[in-house]
């Protein structure tokens, strides 16, 4: 509030008026503008009043199917999360935001009592309670409450939009941690849609000094291109072509790929990823498509390829901030639609989203 300006005091105003709203995925294919009642606010909480929020593949995937693996659709869920907003009011417990402030949301909840969240892996949290993985709801919405410590201030020259993109990005940060890339690491990304080329930026950003990246789509490739890859490589989607791919990339590459990370999570990709990297190299499943792969393993292991996984993120906003607030990272290239937040608007931007083509992130502004 002490921070209010003019510009700030009408949104405050119509706050405690109209009634909260929210997208919700009521059934395959439907998502409806109902109204979204906020729980109360805790000590630790905040409430936020969003301004952006991205469409994710994992939205779309949720409209189209009702699920992503065991994770099942049963009752209407608020869709959503990618996102940052406008602290409006804080529980009397949080001491580093206030009203007004601008922030991004990380979207999972952990539980800070097992194992997992006490080692500092948090992301394998068994409880976690994630925006818009059912049974819980998400951020497209009006308003919400959140913890406040899973609410990172913006830096004032980090946009909202910026803010949001902190998601999809804290996916390639993380991808990196895990892959451990540096400044003395090559790296092949496999698949450049929207996560492989968050990926690939992260990687930049990490110090990896030579990138290739290798898609079946020649638009994407250029996006790579002119987003800072060094060489890009187009593939099929056929096993005969492995061999001779393998050689192109590694051609591309001009020395060791050190580090490689499959954004694809096909098994062809993947073999493309184990077969490419150096001996002592390490190999990261970023995409996961597939449930089960046919790759070949046993040649990865007798020349000690390392392989990981990863799953969400741990720990990434505040670098993802400075990636941002420094100018390492630029994401704004890769917000290719804006829509605003009405039932048609809703239904266009998914639909978009859902089409590809020349859609990277499709962004609501609230
Ligand atoms: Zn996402
Ligand atoms: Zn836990």
């Amino acid at each position: 509030m002490g921070k209010g300006g003019k510009g700030e005091a009408a949104p405050a105003a119509v706050a405690g008026e109209g009634e909260n709203m929210a997208a919700w995925l009521v059934a395959k294919d439907t998502l409806k503008i109902m109204p979204f009642k906020l729980p109360p606010l805790g000590p630790y909480d905040v409430r936020v009043r969003m301004k952006a929020v991205g469409i994710c593949g994992s939205d779309v995937h949720y409209l189209k199917e009702m699920r992503i693996a065991h994770f099942v659709v049963k009752e209407p869920m608020v869709i959503g999360h990618e996102c940052a907003g406008i602290i409006e009011e804080v529980g009397g417990g949080v001491k580093h935001l206030v009203a007004g402030d601008r922030v991004a949301l990380e979207p999972g909840i952990s539980c800070w009592r097992c194992r997992h969240c006490k080692g500092g892996r948090y992301n394998l949290c068994d409880d976690m309670k994630f925006f818009a993985t059912p049974p819980y709801h998400g951020s497209l919405a009006d308003q919400i409450v959140h913890p406040g410590d899973l609410c990172f201030k913006l830096p004032d020259n980090v946009s909202l939009e910026e803010g949001a993109m902190c998601e999809p990005l804290s996916v390639g940060v993380h991808a990196c941690r895990r892959a451990d890339v540096g400044a003395e690491k090559n790296v092949l990304i496999m698949g450049a849609g929207p996560i492989g080329l968050v990926t690939m930026l992260s990687a930049r950003a990490f110090g990896a000094p030579r990138i290739v990246i290798a898609d079946v789509d020649e638009h994407r490739l250029s996006v790579a291109k002119s987003l800072g890859a060094d060489a890009t490589v187009k593939v099929s989607t056929s096993t005969d072509d492995l061999a001779g791919e393998i050689e192109l990339i590694q051609a591309a590459m001009g020395g060791d790929i050190d580090v490689s990370l499959d954004c694809a999570g096909f098994s062809k990709t993947m073999s493309t990823a184990l077969e490419a990297t150096r001996p002592g190299g390490r190999v990261c499943l970023v995409g996961m498509g597939h449930n089960e792969m046919t790759v070949p393993l046993t040649s990865a292991a007798i020349r000690e390829v390392d392989v990981v996984g990863i799953f969400r993120y741990k720990d990434t906003w505040p670098l993802c901030l400075d990636f941002l607030r420094s100018g390492k990272i630029d994401v704004k290239p890769l917000i290719t639609h804006r829509f605003g937040f009405s039932q048609t608007e809703v239904e266009e931007a998914f639909e978009v989203s859902a089409r590809g083509r020349d859609a990277i992130k499709v962004m609501f502004n609230l």
